[in-house]
């Protein structure tokens, strides 16, 4: 029994043997003249992009665009400007093909943003088609006779795409990136995968029966028996129930209620990959993750970015919640004024207030996102009407400062507020009244204030309870006051992703529920035992008043 230590790519556990990836090592080169190189080359380019074209329609919608992209790239005029290029200095096709897919794969790695940094991935598997073209190897789809764990020194989306997916267990990478295209599809598919278990796993792997445990990011080569079992009787306990079918299909209680299950997203990528997973839209976009670079975002590139995020939801509806900045959690180019007690700082819609032009930045190029495809944005951290108030001025310039560009944007995008301190949920009547849109409840935070126990505070944990029944009575008042206003309610904090609590918020009234992906098949698997025809078992959680009263005068 020998153990790897990796990264997980995409959780599960697979069993079985290993079928071990090798390619073919080039053959000889040997120039001929530039014209015939050149006519070469053509010849291999139209077979690759035909491949590709195959490998497009044999993947699942969510994946087409990476072959496109490649197909695209087997296009590009520079890239083919420098292999004819290398070609017309006396070199082989071949070797022209791989010394220009390295070059653009270099540049493309040393760009900032990581998505793009990648895609030099991309470049390298279509340019690597068409050298095996040329070598006369053309890169088949490897065979499996029996059901396996593929094993690679690094896998292109090319290498899975096509394959026998009932023969497929699970795919293990010596090398590999948790953002590349592989590992995408391979959450999209629901394989186990684990990368970066470095390059000895290559040597020793072949002809051995493999445990690849991708929930601890560790391939066991030879497992015992009785590891194998615990193995197995763990992740029967923790992993979901429901099959990867039953994730697309329109999630119902028992008795036939729709409930909408959503996406807490950060980027492009997990927003693909959430969708993937059966998400019916973004229901909590974190866009403070987007200042994560050393400089401040222009308005251009965060309309970029959320631009990317609706393009990667494919049309579902996605809500973005404006900058939750804290004392806790800011970015390095913004100074955040330190207090004692960060969880009580300045933080949120309140922080943003703080610094208008930066608030109105981020506004106006959600306005003119809005424009193109389904976006709502949600303000955190309110803590009553006059913050809300204070948000929406600010929302109002931000439209007058695009009529004066005269750019486009959406008169109409829907604005609505997170609930998470309780002052916010005890005046949601109000909130509502003065045109929030929806409510979102955020229960993270509302346990943390309703408890007085600060989340990030290990000592704390004992406090902060997320069943306690004075936030289920919040959750509740928000509800109600939602189903007076005729608006929607949705629960996006953890409370969301467990699965009991969350038949409690569906009892409540809540439909919409977002969280993290992973937590979809548990949570669906339970709220498909839901009938909420039966009357919750236990003491029913305390209601607050329906209306708070007037203040009482002087007290
Ligand atoms: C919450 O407070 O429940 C929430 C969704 O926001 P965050 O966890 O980002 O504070
Ligand atoms: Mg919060």
């Amino acid at each position: 029994m020998r153990t790897y230590l990796g990264v997980t790519a995409s959780r599960g556990l697979a069993v079985g043997p290993v079928f071990r990836l090798d390619r073919a090592a080039p053959t000889a080169r040997i120039a001929g003249l530039p014209e015939l190189e050149t006519a070469r080359l053509n010849a291999a380019l139209d077979l690759a992009k035909q491949e590709l074209d195959e490998l497009q329609a044999q993947a699942a919608p969510s994946d087409r665009d990476i072959f496109l992209f490649q197909r695209m790239l087997l296009e590009d005029k520079s890239l083919l400007e420098d292999m004819r290029g290398h070609i017309a200095e006396g070199s082989e096709a071949a070797d022209a093909v791989e010394a220009t897919g390295l070059q653009f794969a270099h540049r493309l790695r040393n760009v900032q943003d990581e998505y793009i940094s990648q895609r030099s991935a991309d470049v390298l598997d279509a340019c690597q088609r068409v050298s095996a073209i040329l070598d006369g190897n053309p890169r088949g789809t490897p065979i499996l006779t029996e059901p396996s764990i593929l094993v690679a020194d690094s896998l292109y989306p090319s290498d899975i795409v096509g394959m026998d997916r009932n023969l497929l267990l699970g795919l293990a990478t010596a090398a590999g990136s948790s953002q590349s295209h592989a590992a995408i599809i391979a959450r999209t598919m629901g394989l186990p995968a684990v990368i970066q278990l470095g390059r000895d796993v290559l040597a020793d792997c072949s002809g051995s029966m493999a445990a690849l445990d991708a929930d601890n990011g560790r391939l066991i080569l030879n497992p015992d028996p009785q590891l194998l079992n615990q193995l197995e009787e763990r992740h029967r306990c923790t992993v979901n129930l429901v099959s990867g079918d039953l994730l697309l299909r329109p999630c119902r209680t028992a008795d036939g209620t729709r409930v909408y299950i959503m996406a807490n997203c950060t980027a492009p990528d997990d927003i693909e990959a959430a969708m993937a997973m059966g998400a019916e839209g973004v229901g909590l976009l974190r866009s403070e993750y987007s200042l994560l670079s050393g400089t401040p975002p222009t308005e251009e590139q965060q309309y970029q970015y959320y631009k990317n995020c609706l393009l990667a939801a494919g049309g579902r509806p996605v809500t973005v919640r404006t900058f939750d900045i804290g004392e806790e959690w800011a970015p390095v180019w913004l100074r955040v004024p330190m207090g004692p007690n960060p969880a009580l700082g300045l933080r949120g819609l309140r922080f943003c207030l703080t610094q208008p032009e930066l608030f109105r930045m981020q506004l106006r190029a959600l306005l003119r996102a809005a424009a193109q495809a389904s976006l709502s944005v949600v303000f955190p951290m309110v803590g009553g009407p006059e913050e809300w108030d204070a948000a929406m001025a600010q929302v109002e310039l931000a439209k007058e400062e695009l009529r004066e560009r005269g750019e486009a944007f959406r008169e109409n995008t829907p604005f609505g507020c997170m609930i998470e301190v309780p002052s916010a949920a005890l005046t949601a009547d109000v909130l509502a009244s003065h045109g929030c849109a929806f409510f979102s409840i955020g229960t993270n935070d509302l346990v943390q204030y309703t408890c007085a126990a600060d989340r990030a505070e290990p000592e704390m944990q004992q406090y902060y309870r997320q069943e306690n029944p004075a936030v289920s009575a919040l959750v509740q008042a928000a509800c109600d006051a939602a189903e007076r206003a005729g608006i929607p309610v949705s629960v996006s904090g953890l409370t969301a992703a467990n699965p009991y609590l969350a038949c409690t918020h569906v009892r409540q009234g809540v439909r919409t529920l977002s969280m993290s992906s992973q937590s979809f098949a548990a949570v669906r698997s339970q709220l498909a035992r839901l009938d909420l025809r039966v009357p919750a078992p236990g003491p029913a959680a305390p209601r607050l008043p329906a209306r708070a009263e007037p203040a009482l005068a002087g007290v």
